[in-house]
């Protein structure tokens, strides 16, 4: 299983992700808005608000699917959107789980697994294969390695594509609403697996607003609303003593 190196000999922790003063725009429209938040190593945030607030563009600043226009963004020590950061590398540091499980139609749930590990790690394909069978296990998927997607549920294919980013032992796990899309009675076998994930030590930032998985392993819980972050903290306090009135009618609506 994939682990955060991250601790320094000192004992001291460095910060896996850091947006200082990021702002972003589409066209004339303001959707990052001096966002300025930061992840230790091993640590789990959850990010909520109400649609169309920024939480897919937050994260997808982290690996560069979208660029920033103001401020800074580093991660893994090295500044996001710098010409001297070689992205495709950075990229496999870090995993990243959508709403729509995204898997290879055409290949199994194993070579959906071992794919990139082979091709991209040059993991040789006999250990490729027997890592992807322990991590379809782990996810609690041993007997489906030779499925194709559409033989597999919703809830399935959504384990599989988290196995599928633990295969290449990321640093960091993003998550995008990965339950939005699954029939109710499969949101729970998802969220163990990502909560076993969170467990184990993974530095994750969960776009959802599942806030039973956010009171079971989040430190943190930033609440975002029209581009900005209008109020972070630890899950209890935010669930139970929400601070502002947009958060407040937010959970009043989800809760
Ligand atoms: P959320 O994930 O909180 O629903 P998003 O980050 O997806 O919010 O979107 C934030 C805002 O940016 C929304 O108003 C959305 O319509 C807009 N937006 C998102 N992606 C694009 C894009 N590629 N081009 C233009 N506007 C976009
Ligand atoms: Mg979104």
């Amino acid at each position: 299983m994939a682990r955060c190196s991250c601790e320094l000999p000192s004992g001291r922790f460095s910060v896996v992700i850091e947006f200082q003063g990021v702002n972003k725009w589409f066209g004339s429209l303001h959707v990052l808005n001096d966002i300025t938040l930061s992840v230790q190593p091993r640590e789990v945030v959850v990010v909520c608000g109400p649609s169309g607030s920024g939480k897919s563009t937050l994260i997808r600043c982290i690996n560069g699917l979208e660029q920033i226009q103001k401020g800074d963004l580093v991660v893994d020590e090295k500044r996001v959107g710098d010409p001297a950061t070689n992205m495709t590398l950075l990229r496999t540091e870090i995993g990243f789980v959508f709403q729509s499980f995204n898997l290879y139609p055409h290949k199994t749930a194993l070579e959906n697994i071992t794919l990139a590990p082979i091709h991209v790690r040059k993991t040789p394909r006999a250990q490729a294969e027997k890592d992807g069978r322990e991590l379809l296990a782990k996810v609690g998927l041993g007997d489906k390695f030779n499925a194709y997607p559409s033989q597999l549920s919703g809830g399935q294919q959504q384990r599989v594509a988290i196995a599928r980013c633990l295969a290449m032992r990321p640093k960091i796990m993003l998550f995008d609403e990965p339950t939005s899309a699954l029939d109710p009675e499969m949101i729970s076998e998802v969220l163990d697996v990502m909560v076993a994930v969170a467990e184990e030590g993974m530095t994750m930032m969960v776009v959802t607003h599942e806030m039973g998985f956010a009171r079971r392993v989040a430190q943190r819980v930033v609440f975002m609303d029209q581009g900005s972050i209008v109020e972070s903290g630890a899950p209890e306090e935010f669930f139970s003593n929400p601070k502002t009135e947009r958060s407040k009618a937010f959970l009043g609506k989800i809760l």
